[in-house]
């Protein structure tokens, strides 16, 4: 590991001042739970010059909005916003997601802004041998002719192929969940599905968040009333492993139609990927088992999968069409499915 500098935040203005002025900008992380980039800076993958300590920023609060939403601090524990009366209520497919995705005590360290930030859990990139673009731009991608059996089937590019890690962030995506960030430019709000980035020709960022901003909490819009939710997630193991592929759905069907979709998938993408042609697909249509397999297939159309990673075309349509028929027949789900 690297020597770098370390200091500690008590308010936001102080993080972002301590991040501005601090040696080696370029090279300066926010410090929250660590899950992640500690590991990382073990490995010597991340090398900051400073870390600024947030944990101490007082945004540890999970609140009921006026409009009927909820605002989640971006230090709210993962195991604290799970287990939330509100969360479990009014959203249970984030709660579900959050359960599935890590083990209890990777959840009480975890931050709900770290799980945003958190890195591909690619083989290469954590190799320090290994050509990988998102590690060290230009150098090139070593998982493209070699082991991709995890990587990514959606919108990625000769550059990258890596899939975003996170549960929690599809149960997000799914929800037409917010970011709100502040920084050297002021306050502003950022829609989920736009927070993270698709690798195109600039793999080494994985996020739309300007430098030395701060992530300060997430938004969710009032629940709707009557969509039933499910978060189905295919591992190779039975405990806790990264998704091979995963599913958010919720849905609302009234009088035989669909009026109500939203699906995001997880472990296919460089980012949390809505699907939004699968949701195109079943607007006003019957909420049958043929349509939601038509609709996975429409959205599967665009895949291109690499030499190992095929299978992952298939098992996203058959979990989209699952997920969906089980909200319909409102049949309690094997990942525990409910109303939201
Ligand atoms: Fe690096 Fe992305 Fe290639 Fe993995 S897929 S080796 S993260 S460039």
């Amino acid at each position: 590991m690297n020597n770098f500098t370390y200091s500690s935040a008590s308010d936001i203005n102080s993080a972002l001042k301590l991040f501005s002025e601090s040696p080696g900008r370029n090279a300066t992380r926010f410090l929250a739970g660590g899950t992640n980039l500690i590991d990382l800076m073990r490995e010597g993958i991340e090398q900051p010059q400073s870390l600024v300590d947030i944990t101490r920023l007082p945004l540890a609060e999970v609140q009921q909005l006026p409009d009927g939403g909820v605002r989640i601090g971006a230090m709210v524990r993962n195991s604290h916003l799970a287990a939330h009366a509100l969360i479990r209520e009014k959203y249970p497919l984030l709660s579900q997601a959050i359960l599935i995705g890590a083990s209890a005590q990777l959840r009480n360290m975890a931050t709900t802004g770290g799980n945003l930030m958190q890195r591909t859990r690619c083989y290469y990139f954590y190799d320090g041998a290994a050509a990988c673009n998102k590690r060290a731009p230009g150098s090139g991608c070593d998982a493209l002719e070699g082991s991709n059996r995890i990587h990514a089937i959606l919108g990625a590019t000769r550059k990258c192929v890596a899939t975003h890690p996170s549960d929690m962030c599809v149960a997000l995506a799914a929800l037409d969940a917010s970011v709100n960030v502040t920084g050297p430019s002021g306050e502003r709000r950022v829609p989920f599905t736009d927070f993270h980035r698709l690798p195109g020709d600039t793999p080494e960022i994985d996020t739309n968040l300007a430098h030395g901003e701060l992530i300060t909490s997430i938004d969710l819009p009032a629940a709707s009333s009557g969509l039933a939710s499910t978060y189905r997630k295919i591992r190779d193991r039975a405990s806790y492993a990264f998704a091979l592929v995963s599913v958010a759905a919720a849905l609302r069907a009234e009088g035989g139609r669909t009026r109500d979709v939203r699906l995001a998938l997880g472990g296919v993408a460089h980012k949390p990927w809505r699907a939004s042609v699968a949701e195109e697909f079943l607007k006003d249509k019957a909420p049958t088992p043929d349509n939601f397999s038509r609709a996975a297939a429409a959205e599967l159309a665009q895949a291109v999968p690499l030499r190992h990673n095929a299978f992952k075309v298939e098992l996203a349509k058959r979990t989209i069409a699952l997920a969906l028929s089980a909200l319909v027949t409102d049949a309690p789900t094997a990942n525990g499915g409910g109303a939201q």
